[in-house]
This record gives structure tokens, sequence and C-alpha cells, in this order.
């Protein structure tokens, strides 16, 4: 399948091909004819599937050709509505992208930074405008933005959506909107209140699914290392400092536990930087950009901050602690392997942890390879007090529900962070490093005319 073949026009596929996209993904080919023709969509795929420019592509081609627009002030004929900051900025610059040789504006606006800059460039006129739901509200409230001639909506990641909390937000946003408008629905799962959100909102959808977990999951090496908690560290330092890694995402539980580990990774001279709920908005796109453009090795992250995030080539994603939620290990490890190029995962595992590996173990449906020759083994086998007790926060979001699937342990004392020091290698013959790595030639060293497939 070409792109010529979805009637997209030339100086777009000039922008694709100048990205290196040789052939559509399954949900562009897909989504972007019934879009170009005005349809309204239900798209139940996630991030790396290739989501956004299937709407990207026939919102820049659809919005160009729309002559009404061409004269006086610039109005805001798309909306595209995502949960979080950094997907915000993504898909502004997925639009950038692909609209390059288009005459449009495109703006971006989120929480957590001073929204002058914004009004600028609203009072000059937008046509594309990319947002989280809380700073749009707030921007809609103070006049600064009117949505009243609206002609495409898209709503993304609406599943997220639901489980941040945003869902009112949405609602009053929705609300802001004209009647008639062309939608597009992307979630991930159709929980039944998206289900009924989509009912109300579109008109005869297109609806198209396509279920990348498998696939990514299936192309993602994955390795788990059974080692104590109080040696993660080192053997985090060792992998990093013995195994080729050129980038790792590393996932922490934890916003204090993100911070530790960059510390730590300092001392050992490995460069790295955390991003997370408590970091501005301002220093987490910095360490992004760092991590993206290879100043950074190594990015920890805990989940809400890292949703989404689209790094191309990563090569390495680290469960440092094991998820609570079996599904956040399918969500986390897809951050490499994207777009058909593989990657590896490497879980840690501790003792308290091991019945975590198996409620992952059982929903990815096969087993994850054990690395038993590397210098820090399990040596601690029995549950042990935690640092937190009772109910379980998300790393930087609203508490979760449900049973904690840790097993139970006595109350944790409160005290300050004990010094770190390095623990004594166990003394054990044979553990070089680890046997695992990337394998060369494996991926291309740019993503430059590489096919989805
Ligand atoms: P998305 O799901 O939109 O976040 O896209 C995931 C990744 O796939 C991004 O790095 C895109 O640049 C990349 N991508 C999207 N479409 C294509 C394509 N047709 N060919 C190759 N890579 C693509």
């Amino acid at each position: 399948m070409q792109f010529s073949q979805l009637h997209i026009s030339p100086s777009i596929i000039r922008a694709l091909e100048h990205e290196g996209y040789v052939e559509p993904t399954p949900i562009q080919a897909q989504a972007i004819p019934p879009v170009l023709e005005g349809r309204d969509l239900l798209g139940c795929a996630q991030t790396g599937t290739g989501k956004t420019a299937a709407f990207a592509v026939p919102v820049i081609q659809l919005l160009s050709a729309d002559r009404s627009a061409a004269a006086g002030k610039r109005k805001i004929r798309a909306l595209v509505l995502t949960p979080t900051r950094e997907l915000a900025v993504q898909i502004d610059e997925s639009f950038r992208t692909y609209g390059r040789n288009a005459d449009l504006r495109y703006l971006v606006v989120y929480g957590g930074v001073s929204q002058k800059p914004s009004e600028a460039h609203l009072k000059a006129g937008v046509d594309v405008l990319v947002a989280t739901p809380g700073r749009l509200n707030d921007l809609i409230g103070q006049g600064l933005v009117d949505l009243q001639d609206l002609k495409i909506f898209i709503l993304d990641e609406a599943d997220r959506m639901l489980d941040m909390g945003f869902i009112h937000d949405v609602k009053k946003i929705i609300a802001k909107t004209p009647e008639k408008k062309q939608t597009l629905l992307f979630s991930a799962t159709i929980p039944p209140e998206i289900s009924k959100m989509a009912d109300s909102l579109l008109v005869n959808p297109v609806k198209i699914s396509v279920t990348p977990d498998q696939p990514t999951v299936e192309a993602v090496e994955q390795y788990v290392y059974f080692t104590d908690r109080e040696n993660k560290p080192a053997l985090l330092a060792h992998l990093l400092k013995n195994s080729g890694i050129e980038s790792a995402l590393v996932f922490s539980r934890t916003k204090h536990g993100a911070d530790k580990i960059v510390r730590l990774l300092h001392r050992e001279f490995i460069r790295a930087e955390s991003i997370h709920g408590n970091k501005s908005q301002n220093a987490r796109q910095t360490a992004l950009n760092n991590f993206k453009n290879r100043t950074t090795r190594v990015l920890v992250a805990t989940d809400i901050a890292a949703r989404g995030i689209d790094i191309d080539e990563l090569s390495h994603v680290f469960n440092y602690d094991l998820p609570e939620v079996p599904e956040t290990y399918v969500h986390r490890i897809g951050r490499t392997a994207r777009a058909g190029l593989g990657g590896t995962a490497i879980a840690f595992c501790d003792y308290d942890e091991k019945p975590l590996l198996a409620a992952i173990e059982k929903l990815i449906n096969k087993k994850v390879t054990v690395v038993e020759d590397h210098p820090y083994p399990m040596l601690i086998h029995t549950p042990r007090p935690r640092q937190q007790q009772g109910r379980r926060k998300s790393p930087d979001g609203p508490p979760q529900g449900g049973k904690p699937k840790a097993p139970a342990a006595p109350p944790a004392r409160k005290s300050a962070e004990p010094p770190f020091e390095w623990p004594n290698r166990p003394q054990r013959p044979g553990g070089g490093p680890p046997a695992f790595g990337r394998r060369p030639g494996r991926r291309p060293a740019r993503r430059k005319n590489n096919s989805y497939r």
C-alpha cells in the first residue's frame, strides 16, 4: 500500500517521505480515506500505531483545501484534545512535521507553564489547536479561545482522559463546540463511559480497531533479573556500563525513587535525568529533549510522565520497579519496539515483586526470560517491609483502586532515607556482563526509508 493510494496530496506525501515513511501503517491506511471524505471515526488504537498521522494528515489536507478560511483572521478549525502535556507537544510537532508544506498555523497549549506566549499566538490566529483539557478550559473561560468555527474535533486517548479524571473538563469543552463538526475519537480501550460518549458524539462513524499490543510486545525481547532491592542501583549501573546500551528509559514506581536513581547513576558518571509530576513542565520538556537528542543516555520516569512519550529508536526499557498493574508493564515496554522496530525490556524483580511478575506473565501469556548470570543475584528469600503502605498511589496521579497486589507487609518505619552505599558484590564465579544486548545491525541508524513492517 502506498500513501498515494490514500488520496493524500503530493505536498503531504513529500513531507511523509522526508520523515522516511515508506508506506502507511494499518491505522493510517484504514483511517485516512474516510476522514478525508468527512466521516466521523471511532479508532480503537493506542500510541505507537501511527495514529497521530492517521488523523493529522487528513486534517492538514482538509483544512488546506477549505477555501472559506482564506480571508480574514484565522479561526481555530481543528482541535486535538489529549490527556498529557508530553502527548500534546508530540502531536503539535507531528502536525508541524506532516504539515511542513501547508500554509497552516499550529499551536499547543498545556498547563504548568505561563499562558502568555500562547495568548499572542491565539490573538494572531491559529488553524490547529492541540490542548490538554485543563488549560484549554481556562483559556475558554478567559475568552481567549473561541471554538465556534471548529470544523474537526479530535479526542485522543479518551480512556486515559477518563482514568485521569479529565472527562468532566472534556465534556465542558465539547459543549463549547458547534453541533455540526467532524469528530474523531481515539481510545486504546472502549470502557462503557467512552462508548456512551462515542454514541452521543459521533454520527454514523467508521469504526477501526488496531491491536498493537501483541505484535509490539512480540517484537520486544524481555528479560528479568532477580535481585535484591538494595542491589538494583548497582545492577542498573553495571548493565548501563557493560552492555553497550545506547538509550534507556527506566521506570520507577515513585517520583522520589526516580530522583534517587538519577542521583545514584550520577555517582557512577552515567548521564541521567528524571521526568515526573513534581518537575516543572519546562524541566520535563528539557529532560525529554536531552534524551531524544542523545545528550542524556538514561531517562528515569514515572508512568504518568512517560505515558505516550514517543522516542524514536529507544533500544531499552527498564522496569526498575515492577508495576502494580500488569497492563502497565505492556504500556511501558511498548515504548521500545515502536512502529515495528525491535527492542529490549529488562525487568528487575526482588523477592516481594515475584507476585507482580507472575501477574505480568499471565497477562502476556509467556514467561519472561530469566538472566541467571549476573553479579547481583537475589539473596533474600523472605518478604520484607515495604517503604510505603496501604493504598498505593500511582506515580503522579490519583490513587489506584483495587487490591494491592504485592504481599501484605508490616507498617513501614518513617525514617529518613539512609545514606546509600554500593553493596559488595557477592563472590560468585562467572558474574560477567549480562548475556544480552542489542544485536549488531538490528536497528537502522535512522528511521529513514524504514518501512513500517
Ligand atoms: P504514533 O502512534 O502516532 O505515536 O506513532 C508512533 C511512531 O511511528 C512515531 O515515531 C511515528 O513517527 C512513527 N510512524 C508513524 N507513521 C509511520 C509510517 N507510516 N512509517 C514509519 N513510521 C511511522
